[in-house]
């Protein structure tokens, strides 16, 4: 009789144990929150290497960014390493699954391979990545970003909220803090076959649709712009609806009609996400108004698209209400489509286990956008239950849908073996 093969019950469990870290401010009111190298972040990494540990995981390491690395070797030590894996680290007030699902899947695999006493022809690398979120520093992907070439050495001069730098919060958590180790940890391509991820979906599609599991094509493009129209303030009492200028209206105007322009591509997406009249009152008419846009489309051609239609039409929404317009784009990223072939493989792997295969885009940024840049990617979706609300305490899985996702992600490796 062997062990008793680690499930989506298994992964459920980890997850909690993994939860039990979380700062002392949000401790206090049972939520979870997990930033970049916190003691609660240090002590998550070391929940983690326990586990990975106790796996049957070959090597076990923290690197120079506090990614928590492990290695399952295969029986061809000159083959092509798998390398997959997902972030460690919440948002404030964040969910359990969100990063977390993508290392203890892969986790629980290696596990069932060790106990079996089974190699596979080729190395498994899973890494905890130790920040994807973007919420202590500025920086965001810092952790996959060491293994791409994006980690900015300027980065380390970064404060957070407190003051304390980038480099003096890796040296209070035992890092090297220095340039050059954070540089060696860049990944050499030609030594990988390919990335993937597994991810909670963070959106209501598979949960509404009934399905476990979704193959993701793409992940989107995005841009994000800061908007400032300036109007004309006046006496709300004594201005005549017609002589108005006013920087509110034609902020809403244009939020509507990037809303309808985004509902006329089948999958694109706008957001409004902050919008303030400063130093506005109840009887002025708003002279000024600031506000955020957020587009994004699977593909670069679609979003540019998008955003050449949204800015032309802003401006001559501003041009009839007479009001100045101005858009500043503070963000750019281009799409991220999965390797035709690994999605492929994907779509075996969801098949070979009985569950139907429904191919979706991501709408969210993940660490596979970073690993895009250097290798294959393709990520594979979990459903979230109540309706697939994310960065959110509500945010949860089923037991058996996380069994599912270490199926499939067991026969990913099955097929990896059968067609290298
Ligand atoms: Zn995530």
């Amino acid at each position: 009789m062997g062990k008793p093969q680690a499930s989506g019950h298994d992964i459920l469990q980890w997850s909690e144990l993994l939860a039990r870290h979380s700062e002392p401010a949000w401790a206090e009111r049972g939520q979870l929150t997990v930033t970049y190298l916190t003691p609660a972040h240090i002590h998550t990494a070391r929940e983690l290497t326990a586990l990975m540990q106790a796996s049957g995981f070959d090597e076990v390491s923290t690197d120079a960014v506090g990614n928590v690395v492990g290695m399952y070797r295969g029986s061809q030590p000159e083959a092509r390493t798998l390398l997959t894996g997902s972030h460690y680290d919440t948002v404030r007030n964040g969910g359990k699954y969100d990063g977390r699902l993508g290392i203890l899947v892969p986790v629980a695999c290696v596990r069932n391979l060790s106990n079996a006493g089974r190699r596979l022809p080729f190395n498994i690398e899973v890494v905890g990545f130790a920040e994807e979120e973007g919420q202590r520093f500025r920086a965001t992907f810092l952790g996959s970003g060491a293994l791409t070439g994006a980690f900015d050495p300027q980065w380390l001069d970064q404060q957070d909220a407190d003051g304390v730098t980038m480099r003096e919060a890796m040296q209070q958590a035992g890092l090297p803090a220095e340039w050059s180790a954070i540089a060696a940890l860049r990944r050499e391509p030609s030594r990988y076959q390919g990335f993937v991820e597994v991810h909670i979906e963070q959106g209501p599609v598979l949960c509404e649709g009934k399905l476990p599991l979704g193959v993701v094509t793409s992940i989107n493009a995005g841009v994000r712009c800061t908007c400032r129209i300036v109007g004309l303030a006046g006496h709300a009492g004594t201005t005549p609806m017609r002589m108005r200028q006013d920087a509110l209206l034609a902020a809403a105007e244009i939020s509507l009609m990037a809303e309808q322009r985004a509902l006329d591509d089948a999958d694109s997406v706008a957001t409004v996400g902050q919008m303030q009249v400063p130093g506005g009152s109840i009887n002025v008419i708003p002279g000024e108004c600031l506000f955020t846009l957020d587009m994004r489309a699977p593909t670069n051609a679609q979003r540019d698209a998008l955003v050449n239609d949204i800015s032309a039409r802003a401006h001559a929404i501003a041009a009839r209400r007479q009001v100045s317009f101005e858009w500043t784009e503070v963000m750019r990223a281009s799409a991220a489509p999965s390797d035709p072939s690994w999605q492929a493989r994907w779509a075996r792997a969801v098949t070979a286990i009985g569950q139907p295969v429904y191919a979706l885009n991501s709408g969210a940024g993940h660490d596979a956008m970073m690993l895009h840049t250097i290798m294959p990617q393709a990520m594979l979706f979990v459903r979230g239950g109540n309706r697939g609300i994310s960065h959110n305490p509500l945010e949860t899985i089923t037991a058996d849908d996380a069994t599912l996702a270490t199926q499939a992600f067991a026969a990913l490796l099955d097929d990896i073996e059968a067609r290298p």
